[in-house]
């Protein structure tokens, strides 16, 4: 399992994203959470677990860094755009999280510790 914040922060994107759909779209039944295979194995997500109550986390085959609705309705090419925008500013937040956990594991510049390069003797 990630980081506890960095998933309650994906949770509370993944409710506010079923959310707006929902109210859109007040005739369709939300099912499910599409994402990558990609996206579930580097949150430490498992593919069918119930991720929000009544909404299953399903590998959809979709591009990464983004999550889909999943629902029973049909969607105009105009609302699939509009969803979409909102999902990168999420993805763009959990590569924000993931490269600050990176730096505290790696030094920043480990290239700068190497030693100056040998001058031939006079
Ligand atoms: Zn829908």
């Amino acid at each position: 399992m990630a980081e506890k914040s960095k998933i309650a922060h994906l949770l509370e994107r993944l409710a506010m994203g079923v959310a707006a759909h929902d109210r859109e779209n007040p005739d369709h039944h939300t099912w499910g959470i599409g994402m990558a295979n990609f996206d579930i194995e580097r949150l430490g997500l498992e593919e069918g677990e119930q991720i929000l109550p009544g909404i299953v986390l399903q590998a959809d085959g979709g591009v990464t860094g983004a999550f889909r609705v999943l629902c029973d309705g049909d969607h105009d090419r105009g609302l699939v755009e509009q969803e979409e925008e909102a999902i990168d500013a999420v993805a763009e937040r959990i590569r924000e999280l993931e490269h600050e956990e990176e730096e505290e594991l790696e030094p920043a510049h480990p290239w700068r510790a190497a030693p100056p390069p040998l001058r031939p003797p006079l």
